[in-house]
């Protein structure tokens, strides 16, 4: 019998709830058929937890993410919150609990299936057999820098502002977490700045440079941020590991995702130092479709595939899930965000139905 593992479940808001209701029964599923000993426990986060108990991370959905091996979370967010006071908003939740439990390091894979080739905006030629990852520091910059307020001036006008700041110690943690996936994959990384105009992007490519001294296999090479934007959308296969900052890695890892078609494809994890960490798609709450049963699922169920292989180091299990979803989309099976115009759709409970069904039963369970 395997180890036994936690995972505290945040279902959160929108199409959340709807989307780790499948991957819980993945869960269920590995757990029965391959013996995988997985126990998980549900909380409220985000504007559920908000409704529930006024605030967008109770202290007991804290707790259960402390005292859990491992965090799968849905969504968060929505209309229904967009005017409470910003404090309590749900997306204060998510930023609180990246930095109680020190997430620091955001992996953001951009993969393209081959069988969803025509999905994508972009030429075939020029994403298929796209594999980059980006690393994006979440706990830092601009997001979390003090002081940040909208204040009144002694003119009578408001004025808004934020403060972009990284310290060398955070910049050398991403940089050492992203030289080691780096490492691991094709050993060609690119950091992302805007070194010619901000210091503490001057700071961030002298720390990134000096870590490299330590992973003298890497190829390293910068980028400003303007022309990775480009070179992302113009050859995005030039590049294998991106990191950058949490401001630029937000929009570049949304412009990636874009590369492979769907939102609704892309897993995502959040590590601290120990590889603990918190697994979710990338996209939001989709309240536009919550509550339809149209929500692609599959990120969600990347994304515990992800967790399974990183922080449980359960390969085994991640390469099952991940050949589950793999056989389905070469069946055919689409729900309507990768879908090509007039192809049938499936629902987001026919989507797990299908991925449940392609879950092999071990011969050798015990
Ligand atoms: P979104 O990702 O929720 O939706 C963007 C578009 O993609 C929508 O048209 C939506 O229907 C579609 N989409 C998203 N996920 C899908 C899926 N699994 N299957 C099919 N289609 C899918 O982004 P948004 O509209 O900018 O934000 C909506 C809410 O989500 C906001 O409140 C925002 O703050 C929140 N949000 C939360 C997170 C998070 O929880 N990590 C991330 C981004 C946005």
């Amino acid at each position: 019998m395997s180890q036994a593992h936690t995972i505290a479940i945040l279902p959160g808001d929108g199409i959340g709830p709807e989307v780790t209701a499948q991957a819980v029964r993945v869960i269920d599923a590995l757990n029965e058929r391959h013996s995988a000993a997985i126990s998980y426990e549900q909380a409220p986060f985000g504007g559920a937890a908000y409704d529930l108990h006024g605030v967008p991370l109770p202290d007991t959905t804290l707790d259960l993410a402390r005292r859990s091996d491992a965090i799968l979370l849905g969504a968060i967010g929505g209309p229904k919150w967009e005017s409470i006071e910003r404090s309590l908003r749900p997306e204060r939740g998510l930023l609180g609990i990246r930095s109680e439990l020190n997430l620091f390091s955001n992996l953001r894979p951009a993969i393209l299936y081959p069988e969803l080739a025509d999905a994508s905006t972009l030429k075939p030629e020029i994403v298929s057999g796209l594999d980059i990852m980006i690393v994006r520091e979440l706990t830092g910059g601009i997001y979390f820098g003090q002081p940040r307020a909208i204040e009144q001036t002694e003119q009578g006008e408001r004025r808004g502002f934020n403060t972009l700041v990284y310290t060398e110690p955070e910049i050398r943690r991403i940089a050492h977490s992203a030289y080691t996936i780096a490492m691991q994959r094709d050993k060609r990384l690119c950091s992302v700045d805007k070194a010619n105009v901000l210091e503490s992007s001057e700071l961030w490519r002298e720390i990134v440079t000096d870590v490299g001294k330590a992973f003298p296999e890497v190829e390293l090479s910068h980028m400003y941020i303007d022309n990775a934007c480009m070179q992302l959308i113009r050859s995005p296969k030039q590049f294998d590991v991106l990191v950058t900052g949490n401001l630029f890695g937000d929009i570049l890892s949304d412009a990636a995702s874009m590369l492979t078609g769907s939102i609704g494809m892309l897993p995502s994890a959040s590590l601290d130092e120990n590889g603990k960490g918190m697994y979710e798609p990338v996209h939001g709450s989709a309240p536009d479709i919550a509550g339809k049963n149209m929500a692609n699922p599959i990120a969600t169920i990347l994304s515990l595939a992800m967790l399974l292989r990183s922080s449980f180091e359960r390969a085994d299990l991640a390469d099952i899930v991940e050949s589950a979803v793999r056989s389905v989309l070469k069946s055919g099976m689409r729900t309507g965000d990768i879908a090509k115009p007039g192809e049938p759709t499936v629902s987001t409970s026919e989507m797990g139905d299908a991925i449940l069904a392609a879950i092999p039963v071990a011969t050798n369970s015990n």
